[in-house]
């Protein structure tokens, strides 16, 4: 069994396109750990590709913000606007799935996926593993997915857990601006990072005429 880890789509359709494209064959699952939309330009196309596909969906911040409003106001002003153009152009079908999303799921024996962290799914970043292993006490299971940071890692605690994030598929913010994602081998334990381009000025210019935040679009060009 292989698994496609997806974290923070952020409404980049063609980012995901992309990386969907670069999946191997024998790929037999993909777990998503939240912010499926926020910041990019296509939130409705993004949840129905991940949604079509029978991906594992989790919440994160800015899923729960545009369905509900829930934690705008911890946003900067960028990610507010660009939340709050989401809300209004989904249909409520799509702002219910989003709000029903939940925060943790155990899609294989052994795992659990969540956004921020075990201990608090929607909010906590995670850098470094003293940060992990304290995230990760009261976790049943020993190894978990996360995402939020957009920085591509796995983090080993002394007690022998492990956390990955695969860092994020439309706004990378490591320095380098191709779509991150990761293969899992959850028998093993294995984890294999993987970057893709992607036609970085088309999501530009959607999000351009979107009229979402400028700053929002620049940043992309950078993985920053
Ligand atoms: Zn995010």
């Amino acid at each position: 069994m292989t698994v496609a880890l997806l974290s923070d789509v952020h409404a980049n359709l063609v980012a995901l396109e992309a990386v969907l494209a670069d999946l191997p064959g024998g790929v037999d699952a993909i777990w998503v750990m939240g912010d499926t939309v926020g910041y990019g330009p296509d939130p409705a196309d993004t949840l129905a590709l991940l949604r079509g596909r029978h991906a594992w969906l989790v919440a994160g911040n800015h899923d729960r913000a545009v369905a509900t409003g829930e934690g705008l106001e911890l946003f900067n002003p960028a990610a507010r606007a660009a939340a709050t153009a989401h809300h209004t152009w989904l249909g409520a079908e799509d702002r219910d799935v989003l709000a029903a999303m939940p925060l943790t799921l155990v899609p294989a024996p052994g795992y659990t996926i969540c956004h921020g962290s075990p201990r608090d799914p929607l909010w906590e970043y995670v850098f470094d593993a003293r940060a992990a292993s304290f995230a990760m006490a009261d976790l049943a299971t020993a190894r978990c997915c996360v995402g939020h940071t957009h920085v591509p890692a796995t983090f080993r605690t002394g007690d022998g857990r492990t956390m990955v994030n695969p860092g994020s598929v439309g706004q990378p913010r490591d320095g380098d601006p191709r779509a991150a994602y990761a293969l899992l081998e959850p028998g093993t334990g294995d984890v294999t990072f993987r970057r893709v381009g992607y036609d970085i000025a088309e999501t530009q210019r959607r999000m351009h005429e979107r009229k979402l935040p400028e700053m929002l679009a620049d940043r992309l060009s950078f993985g920053l």
